[in-house]
């Protein structure tokens, strides 16, 4: 809050700094009309004291934005470290004290199992975002099957959240297509993208995934499409930015950390490729469309 009220200031500080210097410059030509090189001089003065204020506001402006979306970050995920810890202490201490059934004691193992893959999931999120960012960062290129790394992807998304058969439904791409790349990275995109479309859709999930051969099968375009809450049109460029989440009910009651995307276009685009949003509005779904350069 006290943060917006700063930006609001530097705006309001800003329009009237423009509005002083053109009753400023409006003078300066009343007073010069003859002498036209200090005219001329004012107003290429005049010109650069504007850039210089507004490009210095658009600054404030977006250092404020930026630095508000940290804390919604520090937040998130300090909020997911320490739900996961706080449900495994309690059953820990359950155990301890209390002499639980064989039956009860194992839905405690599988509910301890399940928070600490949660937070290793955290943990891994933050870490691939920090590697995300190194330039250099070796990958290790193999030639690799889409079908596998796909079908893989799915796999992990089905068992992190016990989901049916029917929920996800992969469509086989044919065995010719192969592509270069890293596996373990690539595996991450893929999931990355299926959590989120399993995380953002309310009842009924239908999720599907397929690929399908681009300009003259030199490309290949992987759509993962999902029946979910959707995405307001202004948001679909920037869910791509580090840290950044679509500020809705939805968002707020669901648990990330806004990384997941930015890690994702990283990785796509260190393989050459793009990615993009798509989604006919809220309530309607999305489709995320990886576009991949085919071996
Ligand atoms: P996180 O899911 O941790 O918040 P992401 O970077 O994966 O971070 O996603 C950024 C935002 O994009 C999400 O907070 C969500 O608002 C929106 N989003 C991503 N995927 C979907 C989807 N399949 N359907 C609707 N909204 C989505």
């Amino acid at each position: 809050m006290r943060r917006r009220k700063t930006a609001i200031f530097f705006l309001v500080f800003g329009i009237c700094l423009c509005i002083l210097a053109v009753a400023l410059n409006v003078g300066w030509i009343l007073l010069n009309l003859r002498e036209v090189v200090l005219l001329v001089i004012g107003i290429v003065f005049f010109a650069l004291i504007i850039t210089g204020l507004i490009l210095n506001t658009i600054f404030l402006v977006r250092e404020i934005r930026r630095s508000e979306q940290h804390d919604a970050f520090l937040n998130s995920v300090t909020h997911e470290l320490k739900t996961p810890i706080a449900s495994i202490k309690l059953y820990l201490e359950t155990l301890k004290r209390r002499d639980v059934e064989p039956e009860r004691r194992s839905e405690f193992y599988d509910i301890m199992l399940a928070d600490t893959d949660r937070l290793l999931n955290t943990v891994e999120q933050v870490l691939s975002a920090g590697r995300a960012g190194e330039k250099k960062r070796q990958m290790n290129v193999e030639k690799l099957e889409l079908g596998a790394v796909l079908g893989s992807a799915v796999e992990i998304v089905r068992s992190r959240y016990h989901l049916d058969e029917t929920v996800i439904r992969l469509t086989e791409p044919p065995n010719d297509l192969s592509i270069l790349g890293d596996e373990g990275d690539l595996r991450t995109v893929f999931v990355n993208l299926l959590d989120n479309a399993v995380k953002y859709s309310k009842t009924d999930t239908k999720i599907s995934i397929r690929a399908k051969k681009r300009a003259m099968n030199k490309r290949v375009d992987i759509l993962i499409r999902d029946n979910g809450i959707g995405i307001p049109s202004p948001e679909l460029k920037r869910i791509f930015k580090r840290f950044y989440r679509v500020p809705n009910e939805t968002a707020k009651e669901t648990k990330g950390t806004g990384l997941g995307l930015a890690i994702v276009r990283s990785i796509i685009e260190k393989h050459g490729g793009r990615i993009k949003a798509d989604s006919k509005g809220e309530g309607r779904g999305s489709t995320f469309v990886v576009q991949l350069p085919l071996v």
